[in-house]
């Protein structure tokens, strides 16, 4: 497994060949760099972003920084040709740190604070997002060098985490915004949606598409430039609960998008359906107790590290034992903070395990360690990038 490491090839960490998410690679990565620690494979990231690439031919997609806002994944999708979606100036700061081209950035929080604008600006970014008046008014100053598209919402009650409550507008006020940015003649690239992330069906984003195809002919009759349609992220993964195949999924949204006029571009901010699959979490058993007729294990990661997506996500991820397969018992396993809520699963069947035994967790580059905090001082997770059996420079930082 483990190659000889020479003084020109430093940075090789495994064979080549071998997959970084093996248990043999998770057991040689855990022993060198100890625990917690949440492992990239650089080729999931690729894989997944080729795959919904092909499920969306002719759209480009701007991946969202905000699921896992790390530099091996930004600068692996650079190189694949991706675009990139920033809705904070420390996103704004890692694509300038990695020298990511402006032009390939656009900036969607609807909300921003002036500092917020001109940080983007400053970079070069220069398409934003509105979905109100006020919003819309920020941007008079700028208005020789931006343009908006603007959020409109579309309830989706099938979508695990919906995102219309929060942000965007009703189809009727996006008609007001548009005569309002004429009025101050602010340009108007189009719109975006968002339709929930871990989106159950694309029957959302055909209804989206369809409203957003009669706000685009109404903005050009009013004599703004829009062409842009951006569909948003909510692509879905497998969780424990599996989902439907990705090639499925996009087969309407797709069917849809050749209803609109030819000169439309189509773009898409996908986050969880690149980085979910492409980390795995790696946990260590700090202790363990039999307690009414169950077996607690203590891990040195849980919902306030790398699991918080279990609260903030509403995810459940599959979990393995990187043991031996053999009897199983009832088996709870919590992560090493004091609070009580932090447990990540009380109804498991696992093989009875010790003391410095491995935790896997799958599917976990999404909303996990981004979201993890350093609550009674437990240390997030160390994050280890590879590439063909190469760790990727940027240890632990995002
Ligand atoms: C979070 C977010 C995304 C990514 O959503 P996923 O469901 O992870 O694909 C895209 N766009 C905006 C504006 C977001 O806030």
């Amino acid at each position: 497994m483990l190659k000889p490491r020479t003084a020109a090839d430093e940075s090789l960490e495994l064979d080549p060949a071998a997959d970084p998410f093996s248990h043999a690679s998770i057991r040689h990565l855990a022993a060198r760099y100890g625990s917690p620690l949440l492992v990239i494979d650089a080729e999931r990231v690729r894989r997944q972003y080729r795959r919904l690439s092909a499920a969306l031919p002719g759209v480009d997609l701007h991946y969202a920084l905000k699921p896992l806002p790390h530099a091996s994944v930004i600068d692996t999708l650079c190189a694949e040709g991706a675009f990139f979606d920033l809705a904070t100036n420390g996103e704004v700061e890692l694509v300038r740190r990695l020298k990511i081209p402006a032009q390939r950035c656009i900036h969607t929080h609807p909300i921003k604070r002036d500092s917020d604008i001109r940080t983007a600006l400053a970079y070069g970014v220069n398409r934003f997002v509105i979905d109100n008046p006020d919003e819309l008014r920020k941007f008079v100053k700028y208005r020789s060098r931006s343009s908006a598209l603007i959020r409109v919402s579309f309830r989706s009650p099938d979508a695990r985490v919906d995102l219309s409550r929060k942000f965007g507008c009703e189809p009727q006020a996006a008609l007001d915004l548009l005569r309002l940015a004429a009025e101050l003649r602010i340009e108007i690239d189009g719109f975006s949606f968002h339709v929930g992330s871990q989106s159950a069906g694309p029957a959302m984003f055909v209804e989206a598409i369809a409203q957003c195809a009669e706000l685009l002919r109404a903005a050009e009759k009013l004599g703004h430039g829009a062409r842009l349609l951006d569909i948003g992220g909510g692509f879905p993964v497998d969780y424990l609960e599996r989902c439907m195949p990705i090639e499925e999924f996009c087969a309407p949204i797709r069917a849809a998008l050749q209803e609109l006029t030819p000169a439309t571009r189509v773009i898409a901010e996908p986050g969880r359906f690149i980085s979910a699959p492409a980390a795995v979490a790696v946990a260590t058993v700090m202790g363990r107790a039999l307690r009414d007729g169950r077996w607690w294990y203590y891990l040195d990661d849980g919902l306030y590290g790398s699991y918080s997506g279990q609260l903030y996500d509403h995810a459940r991820y599959p979990v393995e034992a990187l043991v031996p397969s053999g009897k199983t018992y009832a088996s709870v396993l919590a992560g090493p903070t004091c609070d009580s809520i932090d447990v990540i699963n009380e109804h498991l069947e696992l093989p009875l395990l010790d003391v410095g035994d491995l935790i896997l967790g799958h599917a976990m580059g999404a909303y996990t360690w981004a979201s993890a905090s350093e609550f009674n001082f437990f240390p997030r997770a160390t994050v280890l990038a590879l590439d063909g059996g190469r760790l990727l420079a940027d240890r632990g930082r995002r």
